[in-house]
């Protein structure tokens, strides 16, 4: 082999130091940009694992601000489980109307009557018992553990997923929030955060739906923007909806 080929290989122990330097840099850019740019919704004030549960069940496929007014309105009217399983279908439709997504009506009093008849009217604080419930899979899970509990667990969403992809040139199954690997690797980040999970998930949250957004992310704005594969060559660029090379 000649020498000038032997140059162009990185042994294996430099690029994983590389990569987890580069981990490490963006768990704590996301922790400072935290502080002082996440967004303010009435959910986020909140531990009350119940009402946790009600946000993230609206907050599906619709947009936060959207959800804001029609989820005081709610927790206000049915604070509690109980509340909520003697009220009738046709009533909580009405009350989240504007949310679209008809069937959450009725999931929320299946889920409701569930929390009464089989936990005293409270939400279960271990996973096994939250994936049985209705209405309830992985990211609502997370989402109750972490917001609620005080665990330091990974929420990911279509968001989430998209901002590892671009940052770490991850290759995804698709739907990447759905991806067991996408997942392990947000799992991954959580020992670097101490106990500030919720904020890490906030972070992420929020950058990827105020600066890398799907369709045109603002690189040049972006704190990340040093350590992103994506680079800012691809600024005002539509960038790829789905990555094209996936797992064999
Ligand atoms: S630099 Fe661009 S692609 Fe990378 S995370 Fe920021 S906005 Fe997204």
């Amino acid at each position: 082999m000649r020498p000038e080929c032997i140059t162009l290989v990185a042994p294996q122990g430099q690029i994983a130091m590389k990569q987890q330097t580069k981990v490490e840099s963006f768990v704590h850019v996301l922790l400072s940009w935290a502080r002082n740019n996440t967004r303010d919704f009435p959910w986020r004030k909140i531990g009350d694992p119940y009402k946790i549960v009600i946000a993230e069940i609206m907050l599906q496929r619709t947009k936060a601000e959207q959800v804001a007014p029609v989820y005081e309105r709610f927790v206000e009217k049915y604070p509690n489980p109980e509340a909520l399983s003697k009220a009738s279908v046709a009533e909580l439709r009405g009350e989240i109307l504007s949310l679209g997504l008809e069937k959450r009506a009725q999931g929320l009093k299946k889920l409701a009557e569930q929390l009464v008849e089989q936990h005293g009217s409270k939400i279960p604080s271990n996973r096994r018992e939250l994936m049985k419930l209705h209405w309830v899979g992985n990211y609502i899970a997370n989402a109750i553990l972490c917001h609620a509990f005080g665990l330091d667990t990974p929420t990911v969403d279509a968001n989430f997923a998209r901002l590892l992809v671009r940052v770490f040139s991850l290759r995804p199954k698709l739907p990447a929030q759905k991806d067991k690997n996408i997942w392990a690797f947000a799992q991954n980040l959580m020992p670097l955060v101490k106990g500030r999970a919720r904020e890490l998930n906030l972070a992420i949250l929020d950058l990827s739906t105020k600066i890398c957004t799907r369709q045109k992310p603002s690189c040049g704005t972006c704190p990340l923007n040093s350590i992103c594969d994506y680079t800012s060559d691809h600024e005002g660029e539509r960038p790829p909806e789905r990555p094209r090379i996936r797992h064999s």
